[in-house]
């Protein structure tokens, strides 16, 4: 049975929890919070939340060591908004603020709530590669930009013109919420790319 894993440290982790659910049941989703549960996970999901505080609860629990070497042997891993950031190898410094230590999986440069006060929140079509029908219903919610895309690293999601989904490998980081608009695909998308046919 495979088993998908969510980062249960800090954000929206019952609704990546009834998200992969609805995908692959809900006995197969799995909440990670220790080395021991993270050994036990076919793929992981990391959620939008505040990246900081995921970034020191990582240390904390002593994941991050554990995370790391999974992330280096080949782990499937889904970063949405905070999670894109974690993963992301090089950030652009918030002005005055504290930020994440990076996981160093995704060749990318990022900013953080690079989207102006007014506009924290909404809700665009995004594109996305292989996927068909209509645009995704992509929710940004305070959410970084995507200023710099490195050699292993590629793109494979769009708003307009501009990058909302990276991936290097069965790494992949979206700057926006696939969970919080009850449209499967995204998470049907990575674990069919990612996983091997059962
Ligand atoms: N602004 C948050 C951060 O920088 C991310 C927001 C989100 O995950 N929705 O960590």
């Amino acid at each position: 049975m495979t088993v998908v894993g969510v980062l249960a440290l800090q954000g929206d982790v019952p609704e990546h929890r009834a998200a992969f659910g609805a995908v692959v049941g809900p006995g197969s989703v799995h909440l990670v919070r220790t080395p021991l549960e993270l050994a036990k996970v076919d793929a992981l999901v990391i959620p939008g939340g505040e990246s900081t505080a995921i970034s020191e609860l990582l240390d904390k629990g002593g994941l991050r060591r554990a995370l790391t070497e999974r992330i280096a042997r080949g782990l499937p891993v889904l970063g949405t908004c905070a999670g894109l950031i974690v993963l992301a190898d090089r950030l652009e410094p918030s002005p005055g603020g504290r930020d994440p230590v990076s996981l160093q999986a995704l060749d990318v440069t990022v900013r953080r709530n690079d989207y102006g006060r007014q506009r924290e929140s909404f809700e665009a079509g995004v594109r996305i590669e292989g996927m068909r029908g209509d645009p995704f219903p992509g929710v940004f919610i305070r959410a970084p930009r995507i200023l710099e895309i490195g050699k292993k690293a590629r793109p494979f999601a769009w708003r307009d013109e501009e990058v909302v989904g990276v991936r290097a490998g069965p790494v992949w980081g979206l700057t926006f919420h696939p969970e919080l608009s009850g449209d499967p695909r995204v998470a049907r998308a990575f674990l069919a790319a990612t996983l091997p046919a059962p």
